[in-house]
């Protein structure tokens, strides 16, 4: 058996990821109703999303870092980090950039900017959906609960019906009625196949499981929109360290302990060639997300989107330790 029929195509890996810290992943400060920087939503639905160019763009910079502490110096000159990290542009005496090397983990994962000698890029090997809301953390009478919608749910592959658009489904749900922030609907009690076995497949914590709250999508979407965090911060004039005049601004942000859902797909690196010659840094779709897992732990610490230095933007990733829910190529098409 050769390499090349040892592997599929593509490997799909699905995540969940628990918001340690309100996350601003924002849309470039336009201002928005009351909002001067408001974040990224889904055209669709108007939820907020993550876009998958920011994570690929963060887990890049991550998995150069790790890269950098374990280089070789005589083996390897110029340095993962930071070259290989950020869009690939070179400094001004023209040394940097993106390496563009087959034997480059984070240029064959990621994908790079041009080759060596102006060469054409490379796409790269893993390919990032956006970051759909998946549970949306919302006070109660009766303490938190995490609110989602069929529509959340299918992003998850979770298929889940509601049988009334205007209650509240919850597992012991007993025809009272619940406030959703300012919102009062009836109860009714969620009878679900496989949803909380799924929601635990991903890694979601039982807490969370035992607090699910489901609502039809058009009220997720009210729900979410009217729980966000807005915040109030001022900025510093730099040269006298005061507040300055009329710099009061507000800014949009996804509250901690919301739970957010991606999927990765890791290509077969035997199907691509860089430049005359066969990727070498990795081998198969899983050697791939071996390199994106990487990134993850740093995602916990340092963080994704704006405002980090305010407490901003960690996110833990559910699942990777012990490996996401893999989806192979047979079953994607067996659905399809
Ligand atoms: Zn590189």
């Amino acid at each position: 058996m050769t390499d090349t029929q040892a592997y599929k195509s593509f490997e799909r890996y699905r995540y969940a990821g628990l918001a340690v810290d309100p996350i601003h992943v924002g849309t470039g400060g336009a201002r928005l109703g009351r909002v001067d920087n408001t974040i990224v939503r889904d055209p669709a639905t108007k939820l907020p999303k993550i876009p998958g160019s920011s994570l690929a763009g963060v887990l890049r910079t991550y998995v150069a870092m790790a890269e950098e502490l374990g280089r070789n110096a005589n083996a390897r000159a110029e340095p993962y980090y930071p070259d290989c990290a950020g869009q690939g542009q070179r400094r001004a005496d023209g040394s940097g950039g993106h390496c563009g090397q087959r034997t480059c983990k984070v240029c064959t994962v990621f994908g790079f900017a041009r080759g060596k000698d102006s060469a054409g890029g490379f796409a790269g090997l893993a390919a990032f959906s956006d970051m759909h809301l998946l549970l949306f953390p919302v006070p109660t009478r009766e303490g938190p609960v995490w609110v989602t919608s069929p529509g959340a749910l299918r992003v998850a592959g979770i298929d889940q019906k509601i049988d009334d658009e205007n209650k509240v489904y919850r597992k012991n749900g007993q025809g009272r009625s619940l406030n959703l922030g300012w919102l009062l609907l009836d109860e009714a009690k969620l009878t679900a196949n496989d949803l909380f076995g799924r929601l635990e497949g991903l890694g979601i914590p039982k807490y969370i499981r035992d607090r699910i709250a489901l609502v039809s999508d058009k009220l997720f979407s009210h729900v979410v929109n009217s729980n966000l965090e807005v915040r109030t911060s001022v900025a510093i004039d730099a040269s006298t360290g005061a507040a300055e005049e009329g710099a009061l601004f507000t800014y949009e942000a996804l509250p901690r302990a919301s739970v957010l859902c991606w999927d990765v797909i890791c290509r077969f690196p035997g199907h691509f060639r860089i430049g005359s010659g066969q990727v070498e840094a990795v081998k198969s779709p899983e050697d791939v997300h071996d390199v994106v897992k990487r990134g993850y732990p740093y995602l916990e610490a340092l963080g994704i989107g704006g405002m980090g230095t305010r407490g901003m933007g960690r996110l833990k990733v559910l699942h990777a330790s012990s490996g996401a829910a893999a989806e192979t190529q047979a079953q994607a098409s067996g659905r399809a």
